[in-house]
């Protein structure tokens, strides 16, 4: 059996939800556990909901997730074609292959009514015009819709339409509920599910999978395939995205777009992972699973067709487990970003930075569950020396504190920067052990009473001086600093 052509189609009217990843998520996986296709459509009539950048930006953070697609705007470095908007001439073809089959009918109700869709079961007065008078109107330049006449029987007989959904099950809708829906507005844009059938068709897709939020159009789609005298695609419709709360995911609970949680220092296969679970699980309920893990198990069938829940504690989890696992070159690039994200370091100083971002990668691994913790975790590094405050004076008001300091400058002057050494040096020379030694070191190198271990944090302060753009003071001007300071 060849593999399933499947799409993802987008309308570019803001930033790539949570819901809407993991719908792409889903698609992508299909089509490659199948050798199938994944076809990208940006579905842009709505013109008047459009949001400047959205389209690039949903391009840019499918890339991200690395779920390239196959066909659709750029693919394989091409600009490729699916813009519905660059589609009108198909719709107008289709409406008028069905305006002649009588499937279609010109609606020429003014205002809203002719607009937009019918009360669901209503029949529109305008089905009921003669062809003559219909074709009379519109020479006339009666403006008009395209609408389409419900039939007075189902597909496969009867009035109730009927569709299998991989998800949830046999659905089947009476034709009674079932609307003269527009099909092309009186200003020829398509409705948005009149141009997802052509395209469907036009782009030979066997499976629909999206949320369950269209599952109400599908009926009148399947209606609509066989006016058009095609065979509907398989559907499967995927429960909603909800916060750990139950109600519908929304800002309320943080970060609900995949791009806040990119610019957050999340790494993207660890909100794929996070994605996947949602409404899915792998086999012995793991919760760490990469994108080849997924494709290898991915099982429509066993998707639930309750909502799903999306957790951003369980995703911060998700994500320390990620970066812990990840190679340093990788942390050490992401870590370079992040500081460049904060304004910390500039672009043009990551080559001179390189070894310093490496050590920081190495030392901040176990700590991080997204990268943008990284700035505020070596600020230390960047204190001037000095620069005390209450607490720490107090602390160095101590004479037995104060003797460690003294100690430490005499440790570290003639540029000894190892540090096991300089911490054997300053306890030789006082016997101060513990919290007793080493919080006045950490005063006088990093200002501040608390922080993370020193065994990190003075090899970064001794390996930034000197590389890192900015005043890194060596460790010999911090320590002479803070003594200048509890003179
Ligand atoms: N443009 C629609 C949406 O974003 C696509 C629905 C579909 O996949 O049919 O909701």
């Amino acid at each position: 059996m060849s593999g399933s052509r499947v799409r993802f189609a987008p309308s570019p009217t803001g930033s790539l939800h949570l819901g809407n990843a993991r719908t792409a998520l889903f698609n992508w996986v299909v089509a490659r556990a199948s050798g199938g296709a994944f076809v990208l459509r940006i579905e842009d009539t709505d013109t008047e909901r459009e949001q400047e950048g959205s389209e690039e930006g949903i391009l840019r953070d499918l890339s991200w997730l690395g779920l390239a697609w196959d066909e659709g705007p750029g693919a394989g470095g091409s600009d490729g074609p699916y813009r519905q908007s660059e589609r009108l001439d198909g719709y107008a073809a289709a409406a008028g292959r069905l305006l002649e089959s009588k499937a279609a009918f010109r609606c020429f109700c003014a205002g809203e009514a002719g607009e937009s869709g019918r009360a669901a079961g209503h029949r529109d007065p305008c089905r009921a015009l003669t062809e003559a008078e219909s074709a009379s109107r519109a020479a006339a330049g009666q403006p008009s819709a395209v609408r389409f006449r419900v039939p007075a029987r189902a597909p496969g007989g009867g009035a109730v339409v009927r569709f299998a959904d991989r998800i949830h099950g046999e659905v089947a809708v009476p034709l009674a509920q079932i609307p003269d829906a527009v099909l092309v507005r009186r200003d020829l844009r398509p409705t948005y599910n009149f141009a997802v059938v052509v395209d469907d068709v036009a782009m030979r897709i066997d499976l629909v999978l999206r949320g369950d939020d269209h599952l109400s159009n599908t009926p009148l789609q399947v209606l609509l395939y066989a006016a058009l005298g095609e065979r509907p695609p398989e559907f499967g419709h995927l429960p909603m995205v909800l916060g750990p709360d139950g109600e519908r995911l929304s800002k309320r609970h943080g970060a609900t777009s995949v791009s806040a949680w990119r610019e957050r220092g999340v790494p993207g296969e660890a909100l794929v992972n996070a994605l996947a679970l949602i409404g899915w699980a792998p086999a012995h309920d793991r919760t760490i699973v990469s994108l080849d893990d997924v494709v290898h198990e991915f099982d429509l069938s066993r998707v639930s067709r309750s909502a799903g829940i999306f957790d951003p504690v369980k995703l911060e989890w998700i994500s320390a487990q990620h970066i812990h696992a990840m190679p340093l070159p990788r942390i050490a690039r992401e870590v370079g970003e992040a500081l460049v994200r904060s304004g910390r370091l500039e672009p043009a100083a990551l080559g001179t930075a390189a070894a310093w971002v490496a050590s920081v990668a190495e030392f901040l691994r176990p700590a991080l569950s997204h990268f943008d913790q990284v700035p505020a975790l070596v600020e230390p590094v960047f204190h001037p020396g000095g620069a005390l405050g209450d607490d720490e004076r107090k602390i160095l008001a101590d004479p037995p504190a104060r003797t460690v300091v003294e100690a430490l400058a005499a440790a570290v002057a003639n540029g000894v920067a190892d540090w096991p050494a300089i911490k054997a040096g300053v306890q030789g020379a006082t016997g101060a052990k513990g919290k007793a030694l080493f919080q006045p070191i950490r005063i006088a190198i990093t200002g501040r009473a608390h922080g993370r271990e020193l065994d990190g944090i003075v090899p970064l302060v001794a390996l930034g001086h000197g590389r890192l753009p900015g005043a890194v003071p060596s460790l010999p001007e911090r320590v002479a600093r803070t003594l200048a300071e509890i003179e």
